[in-house]
């Protein structure tokens, strides 16, 4: 098995694949970024450029370390060009059935001791591993969005990880300037198993009538200093993945903790998605 580490595949160039590919490329490692559509790849590219663009303006990073890194990501549609690659994250729909398709086209492209990483943030990290052909070299990094301004890479051991693999990942993780904690393999990982249902909770306080959105989001900003409130948190990550979450959730503990809130139902039936459709719990169309 590959311990060192150097040459980085990403699969999907969208938002998690373009943050990805850069957090890596900054760190100095060669990156190659593969999605099946170029106009995916073009806006990766021009994403990539101006988040760095904004880092060298804020003096985080050198104007010629931006240059640098945006010349060690390589752009392809070809599969194929992960033939040498170390690693490869796959950061593509979470559809359980297009990663397994993916990781099998990897299975065929990449070396046998290259390690494969999924960025689900949900799936079984353990049904994926199960469908490849060597299930001990694949593993969770869930990293977070946007990714990178967030220090935190959880790190999925599926039930087939070997100790091996966990290890060169963790302390790739670190090489990149970002803090890696390991979770073995369950249903939401831990932070959104936690982060989640609290986000649900705070729907039932309005579905309740208990309280306003405004009212709700307040009080967890003053009283448990949270830096945004739950409901804005929601609008943000998008009230249909809060929802896909919470049924993952539900389905996977078989538990009524879990249960999506009935407004949180009406609110996608609705269209009323958050940021992302102007409209969630809050107003956003003037933004
Ligand atoms: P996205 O829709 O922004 O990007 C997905 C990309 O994958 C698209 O560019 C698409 O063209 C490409 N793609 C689709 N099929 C492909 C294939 N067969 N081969 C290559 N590329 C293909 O999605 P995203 O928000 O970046 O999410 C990607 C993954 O990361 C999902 O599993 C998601 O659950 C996870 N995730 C997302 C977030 C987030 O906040 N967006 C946070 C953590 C984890």
């Amino acid at each position: 098995m590959t311990l060192k580490i150097q040459k980085i595949g990403v699969v999907g160039a969208g938002t998690m694949g373009s943050g990805i590919a850069q957090a890596f490329a900054v760190s100095g490692y060669e990156v190659v970024l593969r999605d099946i559509a170029q106009g995916a790849l073009d806006h990766a590219r021009s994403v990539v450029e101006s988040s760095l663009g904004r880092l060298v303006s804020k003096n985080k990073l050198e104007a010629a370390a931006a240059e640098a890194a945006l010349g060690r990501i390589k752009t392809t549609l070809a599969v194929e060009d992960f033939h040498d690659a170390d690693l490869v994250v796959e950061a593509v729909l979470e559809k359980f059935e297009v990663k397994k398709a993916i990781f099998s086209e990897l299975d065929r492209v990449v070396r046998d001791d290259a390690v494969l990483a999924s960025n689900t943030s949900s799936i079984s990290l353990t049904k994926i591993a199960a469908a490849t052909k060597i299930p001990s070299r694949v593993i969770g990094m869930h990293f977070f969005n946007p990714v990178p301004m967030m220090a935190l890479v959880e790190i999925i051991r599926a039930l087939q990880t070997s100790d091996e693999v966990a290890a060169a990942v963790t302390s790739l993780v670190s090489a990149i300037g970002k803090d890696a904690r390991v979770a073995r393999d369950s249903y939401g990982f831990v932070v959104n198993r936690v982060l989640i249902p609290m986000i649900n909770e705070a729907i039932n306080c309005v579905y309740e009538n208990v309280a306003t959105p405004e009212d709700v989001d307040a009080m967890m900003k003053l009283g448990a200093a949270h830096p945004m409130g739950p409901l804005s948190l929601g609008d943000l990550i998008g009230l249909d993945i809060v929802l896909d979450v919470m049924e993952t959730l539900y389905a996977g503990f078989n538990d009524p903790k879990f249960r999506p809130s009935p407004l949180l139902k009406q609110m996608c039936d609705a269209g009323y998605l958050g940021r992302k459709t102007k409209r969630g719990f809050f107003d956003y169309s003037a933004k």
